[in-house]
C-alpha cells in the first residue's frame, strides 16, 4: 500500500466578476490528478509555473479544500477528516517552502522558530529539551549552535533554507513536501541543499513529494516523476524513463529547457 494516494483530485477556483461578485467562470487549477507515493521514496512533481503544483501540495495538507477526489494517507481518507482528526497527521506531514525569508518570521530568533512547532506538537517537553532538539537539528542541517540567537535576515538564502528544513524536521515528520525548495537559491547553493535533503531523507527514512519547475533538479531527487501541465498530469513514470524516453511533447519541452552543462 502506498503511503500517499491521490485519486482524481480536482481543485477549481471560482473567478468572480459577475453581477454582485457572482462566479462567472472557474480556473481548473488541478483537474483529475491521480498519483501515488510509496513509503520511503521520492516522487517529483514537475511542470512550469501555474501548472497547479502548489495547489496540489496545499490540498494534501488540507490548507485549501478540494473540489472533488480522494487523498489517502496511510490508508486514511484525509479530505474527509475534520481539522481535529487531521491534527496528528499535521505533525507527520511537513512542508518546506520555496521562499525561506517569506516563511520564516523575521521577528523570531532561530531558537523560537525551531521551538514553535515543538511547542505545538510536543507539549510535554521542557524548554531545555526543546533547545537540545533545536541544537541537534541545526547540526544536522549544517549550521552552528550560535545560530539560535540570530534572526533570519542575518543568514544567506541557502542558510535560511537550512533553517526551513530544520523547522520541518523539528516534529519528526514521515512525509515531507518540498515546494520549489531551491528555486530561489543561487545555482551554486542549489546542489548543497538538494544533497542535504537527500541525506536527511535517508537518515530519517522520509517519504518525499518534491516539487520544482526544473526537470533536471527533479530528476536528481526523484525515483518517480509526475509531469503536470495546465492542471492535468500528462505523463508519469520512473524518473529515468520519463527523462530518457518522454512520451509527451510537453515533457520533451521541459527537457529541452534544461541547460546542458558542457
Ligand atoms: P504552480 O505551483 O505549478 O506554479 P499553482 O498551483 O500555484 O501553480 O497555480 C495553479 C493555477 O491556479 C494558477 O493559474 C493560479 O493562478 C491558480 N490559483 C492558485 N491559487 C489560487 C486561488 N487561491 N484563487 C484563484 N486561483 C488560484
Ligand atoms: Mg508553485
Amino acid at each position: 500500500m502506498p503511503l500517499l494516494s491521490v485519486q482524481d483530485l480536482k481543485i477549481h477556483f471560482p473567478v468572480r466578476g459577475g453581477w454582485l461578485g457572482r462566479a462567472t467562470d472557474v480556473i481548473k487549477a488541478v483537474d483529475k490528478v491521480s498519483f501515488e507515493v510509496e513509503e520511503g521514496s521520492t516522487v517529483g512533481l514537475v511542470g512550469e509555473s501555474g501548472s497547479g503544483k502548489s495547489t496540489v501540495a496545499r490540498a494534501l495538507l488540507k490548507l485549501i479544500p478540494a473540489t472533488e477526489g480522494t487523498v489517502t494517507y496511510a490508508g486514511r481518507d484525509i479530505l474527509a477528516m475534520s481539522e481535529k482528526e487531521f491534527r496528528p497527521l499535521r505533525k507527520e506531514m511537513q512542508m518546506v517552502f520555496q521562499d525561506p525569508i517569506g516563511s520564516l518570521n523575521p521577528r523570531m530568533t532561530v531558537e523560537s522558530i525551531l521551538a514553535e512547532p515543538q511547542e505545538i506538537h510536543f507539549k510535554e517537553k521542557t524548554r531545555e529539551e526543546r533547545r537540545d532538539v533545536s541544537v541537534a537539528l541545526l547540526k544536522k542541517v549544517g549550521l552552528p549552535e550560535d545560530a539560535l540567537q540570530r534572526y533570519p535576515h542575518e543568514f544567506s538564502g541557502g542558510q535560511r533554507q537550512r533553517i526551513g528544513i530544520a523547522r520541518a524536521l523539528a516534529v519528526r515528520p514521515k512525509f515531507l513536501i518540498c515546494d520549489e525548495p531551491v528555486s530561489a537559491l543561487d545555482v551554486s547553493v542549489q546542489a548543497q541543499i538538494l544533497n542535504l535533503l537527500k541525506d536527511i531523507q535517508q537518515e530519517f527514512n522520509l517519504t518525499l513529494l518534491f516539487i520544482a519547475h526544473d526537470l533536471a533538479v527533479v530528476r536528481h531527487m526523484s525515483d518517480r516523476i509526475v509531469v503536470m501541465h495546465h492542471g492535468k498530469i500528462v505523463e508519469q513514470g520512473p524518473a529515468d524513463q520519463v527523462c530518457e524516453h518522454p512520451r509527451h511533447d510537453y515533457t520533451q519541452r521541459l527537457l529541452d529547457a534544461v541547460p546542458v552543462l558542457m
